[in-house]
Formats: C-alpha cells, structure tokens, sequence
C-alpha cells in the first residue's frame, strides 16, 4: 500500500521480523501461547493492537510497567510481565522502545 512503510519500527520490530511468530498469531484475538526458535511467548491481542511478551528473555527488571501510563502491564508471579489492560493501550510503544532485552513487541 502506498505510504504505509513496512519497515519495522523499532529494534524489537526489527528482530521479530526476521524470528517471525506464525502466520496464525496474527489471526488470533485473545491471549495465546506459541514457541519459536527463541523461546515462549505470549501473544495478547484485539483488533486494534497486539504485544507480545517473549517470556524466556524477559527478567523481571519491571522498567515496561513503570514507564506505562496506561497500566496494562504487571508481573506476575513468576516474575515474567504480563497484559493485565490490553484495551487501555495506546500503542505509544514506550514498553517496547525501552525494554532492554528486547521482550515485548507492540504491534
Ligand atoms: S522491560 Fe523487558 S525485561 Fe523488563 S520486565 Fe518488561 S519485558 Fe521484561
Ligand atoms: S505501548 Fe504504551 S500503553 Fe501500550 S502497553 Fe506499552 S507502554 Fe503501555
């Protein structure tokens, strides 16, 4: 489509888009679980955005759910950061920007 840029955004978008997810993630509404080559990762997803949270390199520092000003996001008791607010996000990828492990991607 012209105009619509199919670069990827940030650092995160960039290394999602060569791991890949699954064509059917992308499909889905809800919260779902799927494993790639780099590990666990959760999808959470509705018409307007999808974050996906790779567990296996998340570890629990919390500095997504700080920056949120939204208050989607919380740890949860395995210390891994979860979606609590999907609907609530507003997509300004601060999350995703600031992660310093590159764990959640918001799309
Ligand atoms: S900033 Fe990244 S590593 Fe830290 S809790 Fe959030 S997703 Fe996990
Ligand atoms: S994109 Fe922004 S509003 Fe959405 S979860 Fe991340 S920090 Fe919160």
């Amino acid at each position: 489509m012209i105009g619509e840029s199919h670069l990827p955004l940030t650092t995160s978008h960039f290394w999602w888009s060569v791991i890949g997810r699954g064509s059917s993630d992308r499909e889905v509404r809800g919260e779902i679980v799927g494993r790639h080559a780099l590990g666990l990762s959760k999808v959470y997803a509705s018409d307007k955005v999808a974050i996906t949270v790779l567990e296996d390199w998340c570890k629990g520092c919390e500095i997504c759910v700080e920056v949120c000003t939204k208050n989607c996001l919380a740890m949860n008791a395995l210390g891994i950061v979860e979606v609590v607010d999907l609907e609530a996000c507003n997509k300004c990828l601060l999350c995703d920007l600031l992660c310093p492990d590159f764990a959640i991607c918001v799309e």
